[in-house]
Formats: structure tokens, C-alpha cells, sequence
């Protein structure tokens, strides 16, 4: 079992698309002691002329999810890329992972690298809030995939059906749900508040 202690701590910060939760990664890994990650992300910046990013895209822009495997592959190969080149630092950085674990066979692979210590979860009920805030960061960001909205409600829909029985896979007192309808600075306090205990149990010579 010497492995497990070897493990990566991290949160998951869980929600459907259009909840919130990039934004708050974004700041959040402007704070020491986080270090963010998004597969959505790592997926938008692969080099477009290999045939794993054609295969990934074509996925993205059906707004399917990319195969487990693949996506765990990936996610490992960047990690590990980040940890070599001295970016993210285990040993004083808490990992926030954005857009992963997205099925319960995702959060069996990376368990034996990843230890998830806490899950914010983003919730937000109302399906035609997130439509539109996916349909507005569409104009902002030239994302492929938010621009239809069949596209988006294929992505709501396949986050109800693969992604939330995710939530059943963590014991429920690693589950915290954030209020995600505030502004940016109320919901940035209601993550803090729940990770700085993290933060300081996982890494307690820190800081
Ligand atoms: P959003 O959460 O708004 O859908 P993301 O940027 O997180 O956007 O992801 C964009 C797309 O990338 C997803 O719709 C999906 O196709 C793919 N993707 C991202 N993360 C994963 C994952 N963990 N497993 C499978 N597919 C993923």
C-alpha cells in the first residue's frame, strides 16, 4: 500500500457546466497552496494537428464526453508534465481538479493517484441560468462548443445522466455545496471557508 501515501491531495470542484466553477478556479489558483487544473482546458490547448486532439474536439463538439481512458491519460501526462517542470508542488499545493472526475469510472482510475479530500459542489438548478451564462462566455471566449445551444443542452444533459452519480461515488461528508448564485467574491468566501481547513490539514508545516 506504500503508493497510496503517495497519493495527491485535492479537491474536486464539481458542477454542470455553466455553474461557476472556472471562474472560481481561475482566482483560486492565483492564491498559494492551490494549484488549479482543467481537463477542459488541457483538452482546448492540445496541438491541434495530432490526431488525439482531432479525435478529442470532434467529441467536444458534439458535446459527448471524451473517453475515459483517453481523458485519464491525459490528465496523468499533464499532471506529471506540471510536476516535473517544478509547476505544481505536491508536497505544499492542494490540487483543485475542474471537469475531472466526469464518470464514476474516472474517479476509480485516478483514485490511486489522486486523494480527494473535499468536493465543492457548485449547485445551481436552474438549467436556464447556466444556458445563458454558457451562451454569453460563447461571445467571450470563441468556444466551439458553447456557441449552439442543442450542443449546450446535449452537455446539461449528459452531466445529469454520466456526471452526477459521481457524487454518490465520495462519502457524503466530503460533500460541501457552494451557493454559486452569488457574486464572484461571495462565492470565492464560501470555497474559502471550506478549503482553508484542507489547506492546513493536508499540509501542516505549510505557511
Ligand atoms: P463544461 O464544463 O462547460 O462543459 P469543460 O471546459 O469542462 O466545459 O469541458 C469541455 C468538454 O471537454 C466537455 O464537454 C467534454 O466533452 C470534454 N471533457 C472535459 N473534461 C472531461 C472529462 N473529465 N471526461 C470526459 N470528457 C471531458
Amino acid at each position: 500500500m506504500a503508493k497510496l501515501l503517495s497519493r495527491y491531495p485535492a479537491a474536486l470542484v464539481f458542477g454542470a457546466p455553466g455553474a461557476g466553477k472556472g471562474t472560481q478556479g481561475e482566482i483560486l489558483t492565483r492564491v498559494p497552496g492551490f494549484f488549479h487544473l482543467s481537463t477542459g482546458v488541457i483538452f482546448r490547448k492540445l496541438d491541434p494537428q495530432t490526431e488525439e486532439a482531432r479525435q478529442i474536439s470532434e467529441f467536444c463538439k458534439r458535446g459527448e464526453l471524451v473517453p475515459d481512458e483517453l481523458t485519464v491519460s491525459i490528465f496523468r501526462n499533464w499532471l506529471e508534465g506540471r510536476r516535473a517542470a517544478d509547476k505544481y508542488k505536491p508536497r505544499e499545493q492542494l490540487l483543485l481538479l475542474d471537469g475531472i472526475p466526469r464518470t464514476v469510472n474516472q474517479c476509480q482510475l485516478i483514485e490511486r493517484y489522486i486523494d480527494v479530500k473535499l468536493v465543492l459542489y457548485f449547485e445551481c438548478s436552474d438549467l436556464e441560468v447556466m444556458v445563458d451564462r454558457i451562451r454569453r462566455r460563447a461571445v467571450l471566449e470563441g468556444r466551439p462548443d458553447d456557441a449552439s445551444e442543442s450542443v449546450t443542452r446535449k452537455r446539461l444533459e449528459t452531466f445529469q445522466r454520466e456526471t452526477t452519480p459521481v457524487l454518490e461515488y465520495y462519502p457524503p461528508e466530503l460533500i460541501k455545496k457552494i451557493d454559486s448564485s452569488g457574486r464572484p467574491a461571495e462565492v470565492l468566501a464560501g470555497c474559502l471557508a471550506e478549503l482553508i481547513p484542507v489547506l492546513k490539514a493536508s499540509f501542516p508545516d505549510e505557511g
